[in-house]
């Protein structure tokens, strides 16, 4: 195989499904090693096999990300099953909405724990054997409701908005070890989940420049750039996939 990412190991957290999945086998056409993490053993188990069918070494890896001891645990199964990870992809989230002035507490911690805390804890992990080689790539996922306010999406905007910030911070503080931390922002994507049953489509559609929602492929390029080495000279940014939806206004 000729691919850009040949040898390489790419771990894609929330690779079980939806974005993260179309994402892991984005880099699995170009090359990559893949290992993929998600809570569902089902979902990772089933995406690993599709990989290896198609001639990828493939690792699945079940983990909660909000859980410190599980992510500790992950990074000594894939460090020692498949070996340094040379792209860490944080596509793990969760989404949750509701009236603002009776949101639970509770489900707001489990967003902020998932959202914010497991990418960041994820960067920690992975990133210190990124930090030692002097070399590494992370690609976090950020959100459209980073930048731009929807009615009953507080806690969820606010956990996206902590994932492009704290992504600023580490690629500044590790873009001296070689190390690039960047993020993609989606718009609203084509997938069975929470978003789209959310939304009224012909209104939803009429405010996205490129007339359609995003499909989970329109992502793989994307964070496949931020990845390679074309990205080198690229710190603490943030590219935005979404149909020019945010320039719209
Ligand atoms: P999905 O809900 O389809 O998939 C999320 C993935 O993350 C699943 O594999 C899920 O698996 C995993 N996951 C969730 N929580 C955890 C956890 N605590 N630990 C480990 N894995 C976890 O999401 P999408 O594909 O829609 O979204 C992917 C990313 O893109 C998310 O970060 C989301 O916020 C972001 N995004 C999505 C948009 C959209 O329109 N879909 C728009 C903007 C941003 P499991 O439940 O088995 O753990």
């Amino acid at each position: 195989m000729n691919g850009r990412f040949d040898g390489k190991r790419v771990l894609v957290t929330g690779g079980g499904r939806g974005i993260g999945r179309q994402v892991a086998l984005g880099f699995a056409a170009e090359g990559a090693d893949v290992a993929v993490l998600a809570r569902t053993a089902e979902q990772v188990e089933s995406v690993a096999a599709e990989l290896a069918e198609g001639g990828t070494k493939a690792l699945p890896v079940v983990c909660d990300v909000a859980d410190a001891g599980q992510v500790t645990e992950a990074e000594r199964k894939v460090t020692g099953e498949f070996g340094d990870v040379d792209v860490l992809v944080n596509a793990a989230g969760l989404f949750s909405m509701g009236p603002s002035a009776a949101y639970d507490t509770e489900q707001a911690r489990a967003l902020l724990d998932t959202n914010v805390l497991g990418t960041l804890r994820c960067c920690q992990v992975f990133g210190r054997r990124m930090l030692a080689r002097q070399h590494g790539k992370i690609v976090n996922f950020g959100s459209l409701l980073s930048f731009t306010a929807f009615p009953e999406r507080a806690a969820y905007a606010a956990s996206k908005a902590g994932v492009l910030q704290l992504t600023r911070v580490l690629g500044v503080e590790w873009a001296p070890s070689g190390v690039n931390v960047n993020a993609v922002a989606p718009g609203m994507i084509r997938i069975e989940t929470p978003h789209p049953a959310a939304l009224d489509e012909d209104a939803l559609t009429r405010r996205i420049p490129a007339g359609r929602r995003g499909r989970p492929r329109d992502l793989t390029g994307p964070v496949r750039f931020l990845a390679s080495e074309e990205a080198d000279y690229i710190n603490g940014q943030t590219l935005v996939v979404d149909g020019g939806w945010l320039n719209y206004g």
